[in-house]
């Protein structure tokens, strides 16, 4: 699964070759479909990120989408674009990723925080972007770097200048953890190893969080809770006061909060604070998941993420699955079933960008109807997020779009048979 990188970057050195391989990146970023004309797009079904139409057309003009609907009366000169037995949704948005991280069962998390150069984890994650929006998910929200401190600033910005594809990016980069909390451990005590966030407490977590503002984060990422050895349970790190004040100086930036939490008490500090969202939430309680519906805090279950580190650890994916698997499962339902708003997020970089389908079809194989985890894909993320300007099809918003043959209300895996990701107007698949 790691990524191939692109035969012209292979081919020899000097000035003549450099201004080629730029020519063709160029090239290969140029729109493969872009007019000045409308273009009315006809597939046999549209899910406008709450329901499934049968019979819509979607009219594009620019980069928004001008018109959603049946029969739509379109200007002069238009293009048309049939699409029989294929279903147009919202590009979708994945909830939680990595984009400098690249499947464990190739390399531990460990190596890749210590040993790889950050050039190489910074061009891994130039190939994810791409490989994450040609698999249609348009947005992500990027939780941490994991070491590769605010690399996820400079690639976002190379998006956004049309330097090398992918999609749009809320970034967290470094993230917090409590002093001691967190890896890569296990050293000389007196030597100092490169951690995976930046480690902070008390007073200077107010510093940290406006420090990383400062640099370019969308988004203030928290840890939580976290094991503080081996072998041991999660426990809080960060206190209530502390949580509060890391989350009021992100709140008077404009940033949301993204707590790191598996245990009730470490998700209960979260919501009290006011995170937005709790990532993980793996030994939630009714009551811990009540106190979120009550306070509207969003879950982002990351159930792939637990489903590729059984595999990892040899499970062939039969039934009855490790008790982990069946706990997240469990823990979910239990979730649903006190309201809890569910983002769709997976953890992506555990397992191998582009696979980003995975987190909605074990929300599905864990009870989520299918409609219902479209929607947390596309218009419920975007709520969740503040993302106002996308996640559904509806006049006025962005054309982040994402066409694919068959009908993923009846089978979510359809979302995987790609037939064209537009993004922003521009057909980029
Ligand atoms: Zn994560």
């Amino acid at each position: 699964m790691r990524p191939a990188l692109d035969a012209p970057l292979c081919k020899g050195e000097g000035k003549g070759n450099i201004m080629r391989w730029l020519t063709m990146v160029m090239l290969a970023l140029l729109p493969v479909a872009t007019s000045a004309a409308p273009l009315l797009l006809r597939p046999a079904k549209v899910f406008d990120g709450e329901a499934m139409h049968a019979g819509w057309q979607v009219l594009v003009d620019g980069d928004k989408i001008v018109a959603a609907g049946p029969g739509l009366a379109v200007p002069p000169g238009t293009e048309t674009l049939d699409l029989p037995g294929a279903t147009l949704l919202p590009g979708l948005i994945e909830g939680h990723s990595h984009l400098f991280l690249h499947p464990y069962n190739e390399t531990p998390w460990d190596t890749q925080v210590l040993h790889e150069p950050l050039a190489l984890r910074t061009a891994r994650a130039v190939a994810q972007a791409r490989a994450t929006l040609l698999a249609g998910f348009t947005t992500v929200r990027d939780l941490g770097t994991e070491g590769a401190g605010y690399a996820d600033v400079g690639l976002k910005q190379a998006i956004v200048q049309g330097i090398v594809p992918g999609p749009r990016m809320l970034v967290a980069t470094r993230a917090l953890v409590a002093t001691g909390a967190y890896g890569p451990r296990g050293f000389e005590p007196g030597v100092d190893v490169p951690l995976g966030a930046e480690a902070v407490d008390g007073a200077a977590l107010v510093q940290a969080v406006r420090r990383q503002i400062g640099h370019g984060a969308d988004i203030i990422k928290l840890y939580g809770d976290y094991r503080w050895g081996p072998g041991e349970p999660s426990r809080p790190t960060f206190s209530e006061p502390e949580m509060r004040a890391a989350v009021s100086a992100a709140h008077d930036a404009g940033r949301p909060v993204a707590v790191h939490a598996s245990t009730p008490e470490g998700m209960r500090r979260a919501v009290v604070a006011g995170a937005e969202v709790i990532e993980h939430g793996s030994e939630g309680t009714a009551e811990v998941f009540k106190l979120m519906a009550q306070h509207g805090t969003v879950l982002c279950p990351t159930l792939a993420a637990g489903d590729a580190i059984a595999r990892y650890r040899g499970w062939n994916g039969s039934e009855p699955a490790p008790a982990d698997v069946l706990a997240d499962r469990k823990t979910f339902a239990v979730a649903r079933g006190a309201g809890v708003r569910m983002c769709m997020g997976g953890d992506v970089g555990v397992y191998a960008h582009g696979d980003n389908a995975r987190e909605m079809e074990l929300m599905v194989k864990a009870g989520m109807p299918v409609l219902e985890v479209l929607n947390a894909a596309t218009a419920g993320n975007a709520r969740s997020f503040g993302l106002l300007d996308r996640g559904r099809i509806a006049p006025g918003l962005l054309a982040d779009i994402l066409v694919v043959d068959g009908d993923p209300a009846r089978d979510v895996s359809a979302v995987r048979a790609v037939r064209l990701v537009m993004k922003g107007g521009v057909v980029v698949r």
